[in-house]
């Protein structure tokens, strides 16, 4: 099991009142440090990534705004939601780079599996625009960088942060080859508003989304349903060669951004079901990457809980 950590993922500094904030590890590490997470882990340093692989998901010319902004010392891009700091560039840079660190362990037979707590998260961001504290789609450049570099045929991103992958979901809805597959809140109720349960692809693509919009108030028991119905038989109808999962904590019930009650053992229970159905492929090859999850306390809960899915005995 592989972590990427960095403390310069605390860099991005988004002012005083932001939920997306450097607290959500600096503050936590403590806590993980205390459970043993970084001695029982194989670590992985994130480098910047390299801005030829950025661009196969975002535009030349979104990414040169960017790096101009926060030079120019800009308070924020697109909207007052993306904040900027002098270094908020680099370290998006450093984030995307870590999780294709994390890729490329996995891909060496390092470790079966890694998990990226990275900031700033990735999955709200368009081609050419920030949204929703995302600036680089961490995610998305992974399965790019897989498709592209490693020549693998078919990944899949499995998203269950509460909020819409729509920036995932955007880059990737004509490609066959990416199946990406979404639980979220219910889009007439939260952030973004997309991922409507008859958005399933365009084109070529059409079969390759899967949304399943959850309503304000699921619980385990509807998470459990929705994976064992939709979620867990689309993936292994498309047998990926390895899983991305945008793995956000901010569906649990204790989050202050949206409105559904998992469990802290919820995230343990989809990760061991990722991990049992990746191994049961034959293809045991799994990168996580953090992406929302606003109450510190539920963060560092359900980081664990995620960490002890991954813990899952071959056996099991
Ligand atoms: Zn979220």
């Amino acid at each position: 099991m592989g972590l990427v950590w960095s403390d310069r993922y605390a860099d991005h500094d988004t002012g005083p009142h932001h939920p997306e904030r450097p607290a959500r590890l600096s503050g936590i590490k403590e806590r993980l440090a205390h459970a043993g997470v970084f001695t029982s882990t194989v670590p992985i340093a994130p480098a910047a990534v390299d801005l030829a692989l950025v661009q196969r998901v975002h535009s030349a010319a979104y990414i040169e705004r960017f790096r101009q902004r926060c030079e120019g010392e800009l308070s924020y891009i697109d909207t007052q939601e993306c904040p900027l700091c002098p270094r908020t560039f680099e370290v998006a840079r450093l984030a995307a780079g870590g999780v294709l660190k994390a890729c490329d362990e996995v891909m060496a037979g390092r470790v079966e599996s890694a998990f990226c707590p990275v900031r700033p998260p990735g999955h709200h961001a368009e081609t050419d625009r920030a949204m929703g504290f995302c600036y680089f789609n961490n995610v998305a450049i992974a399965a790019e960088y897989l498709r592209q570099e490693y020549r693998l045929g078919k990944v899949a991103i499995l998203d269950w942060d509460v909020h819409h992958g729509n920036g995932t979901q955007h880059h990737f809805e004509a490609d066959p080859s990416v199946l990406f597959v979404s639980l979220h809140q219910h889009p007439l109720t939260l952030f973004p508003g997309t991922g409507f349960e008859d958005e399933v692809g365009i084109g070529p693509g059409v079969g390759t989304t899967l949304n399943c919009p959850m309503m304000p108030g699921s619980t385990d028991e509807h998470y459990h349903r929705a994976f064992e119905r939709q979620v867990l038989p689309r993936i292994a109808e498309f047998g990926p060669e390895f899983l991305l999962v945008s793995a956000g904590f901010d569906a649990h019930v204790d989050d202050p951004l949206a409105h559904v009650d998992l469990s802290t053992e919820a995230f343990e229970w989809m990760t061991v079901q990722a991990v049992r159905l990746m191994r049961e492929l034959g293809r045991p090859r799994i990168v996580s990457v953090l992406e929302g999850g606003y109450n510190l306390d539920a963060l560092a809960d359900c980081i664990l809980a995620h960490l002890q899915g991954y813990a899952l005995p071959a056996s099991r």
